[in-house]
């Protein structure tokens, strides 16, 4: 008589050594995949600053450490994921700093530069709307009072006004405010001015006022 679960030679494995060698399975791929997503998530997290598709890391990714990455991949590119500097927010394929201190036109400037960015550069509609989407935002979690910001753009002589990364100056697509720029008393930068509720904030202010500032750089694609 055959003692209960002896298997006879060449027969077939029980279905519970089957279920195991399934299990086993399910487990090394469920590893795998952890392995996976832990590798991808330090190299988000550390090597950011150090990955990159040119021979030379960006500016930008020469001055952070700390970065906040997503997945949505913008049109034109094949890397898998955006990145910015963690505090900075993305739009389409910029990142942006929006500051909680003051400074003046040329610090300003100064600034962004020395964070391997540049003060904004708003080249269209859908940019302006985001930026005053994003400090309502700030403004509710009272991340942010109410004020001007610096942007990027100077007047270089009287009636000429220029991006300062040279982009042409397009005056169909400027947000000027109501009677701006008026150029009162040498009045050669710009700031976003709050808290109008129209997009067409902007106004020309002497260089020498504090104010807050916007940075932008290009975000970095891994
Ligand atoms: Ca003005």
């Amino acid at each position: 008589m055959n003692g209960q679960g002896r298997v006879s030679p060449g027969s077939a494995a029980p279905a519970d050594e089957r279920g195991c060698s399934w299990l086993n399975i399910w487990v090394f791929l469920i590893f795998a995949l952890a392995v996976k997503a832990a590798f991808v998530a330090l190299c988000l997290w550390l090597v950011v600053p150090f990955c990159h598709s040119s021979d030379q890391p960006s500016a930008l990714q020469q001055q952070f450490s700390q970065w906040e990455c997503d997945s949505a991949v913008p049109q034109g590119t094949d890397g898998g994921w955006t990145c910015c500097p963690k505090g900075w927010r993305r739009f389409q394929g910029s990142c942006y700093f929006l500051s909680s201190d003051t400074m003046n036109c040329a610090e300003s400037a100064q600034n962004c530069g020395g964070m391997g960015s540049q003060l904004v550069v708003i080249s269209s509609k859908a940019e302006q709307d985001f930026l005053s989407k994003l400090k309502n935002q700030l403004q509710k979690n009272q991340q942010l009072k109410r004020d001007n910001f610096y942007i990027g753009l100077f007047e270089k002589k009287e009636g000429q006004w220029q991006w300062v990364d040279k982009t042409p100056y397009n005056e169909t697509a400027t947000f000027w405010r109501a009677g701006e720029p008026n150029d009162g008393h040498d009045e050669n930068c710009t700031v976003r001015h709050m808290p109008e509720e129209t997009l067409n904030n902007w106004n020309d202010v002497k260089p020498d006022v504090p104010h807050y500032r916007i940075c932008e750089a290009a975000a970095v694609i891994v």
